[in-house]
């Protein structure tokens, strides 16, 4: 049986990209989102893959969602966490719900996904983890602290699970994208947009499948040696 594999956020944009690759490698793949069933029934549609909709953000929900995975599919040997949100603002301006909310999907997110897999991880002595950050949380992005804050702390994570993965055949990796144009980047204002694809060396936004291809490369079998790694993917816009 081919490998089961669970990506958050994986009914557009990256996460899209992440499934369909993950599929056309021959893994079986189920792509959660959060509440947009228009946008997973058209991706279902195009793609084949089966969604579940669940909050990453509460434990309980992702619980519910990898136990029901599990039932349909097989237990999970990959997670990939790319559920993500913004709530952009400035410090003076943001209210307290727009730091949680962020925290808790992107961070917080991450936590739960892992807390309910690793168990069968360990168990079957495989495991593939990759956590999805941002340049943003490399670098800092005005405006972004709630988001800065989340994705950096992804690095972290990162890290930490890593060592304990380790000696269980889990590698636990993060990639941080630059900017990639899906619908997150589409609500920055042009203007904004022209100076950050001016600042790309490479002289565009990046697209969902280069993103796909850095995760493909992580959950392969024999990439057992790559752990705790943040991959960047980001045109040469930040080089860290
Ligand atoms: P996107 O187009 O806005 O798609 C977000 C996906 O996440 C959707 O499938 C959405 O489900 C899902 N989602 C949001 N909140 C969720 C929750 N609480 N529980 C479950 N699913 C949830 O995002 P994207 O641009 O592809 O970004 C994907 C990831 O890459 C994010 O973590 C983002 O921070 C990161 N990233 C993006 C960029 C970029 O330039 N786009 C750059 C760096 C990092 P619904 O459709 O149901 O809302």
């Amino acid at each position: 049986m081919s490998k089961v594999a669970v990506v958050t956020g994986g009914t557009r944009g990256i996460g899209e990209a992440i499934c369909v690759g993950l599929k056309a490698a021959g893994y079986q793949v189920a792509a959660n989102y959060a509440g947009n069933d228009e946008k997973a029934q058209a991706f279902t549609e195009r793609s084949g893959i089966p969604v579940y909709k669940f909050d990453v953000s509460n434990l309980a929900a992702c619980q519910q969602g990898i136990a029901q995975i599990g039932q349909d599919l097989g237990p999970v040997a990959i997670a990939v966490n790319n559920a993500g949100i913004t709530r952009d603002g400035t410090i003076h301006r943001m209210d307290q719900e727009d730091w949680q909310s962020v925290i808790d999907t992107n961070l917080g997110g991450c936590f739960n996904i892992c807390r309910c897999v690793i168990a069968g991880m360990r168990e079957r002595s495989f495991g593939r983890i990759v956590n999805i950050g941002s340049i943003n949380g490399q670098a800092g992005q005005y405006g972004q602290v709630n988001y800065a804050a989340a994705k950096s702390g992804i690095h972290g994570f990162t890290k930490a699970l890593a060592q304990e993965g380790a000696g269980k055949g889990i590698t636990v990796n993060a990639i941080a994208p630059g900017y990639v144009d899906t619908d997150m980047v589409r609500a920055v204002p042009d203007n904004i947009l022209e100076k950050i694809i001016a600042q790309i060396p490479v002289g565009r936004l990046g697209r969902a499948e280069d993103i796909a291809r850095g995760v493909l490369f992580l959950v392969a079998d024999d990439a057992d040696f790559i752990t705790g790694s943040t991959l960047s993917i980001n045109g040469g816009q930040h080089m860290y």
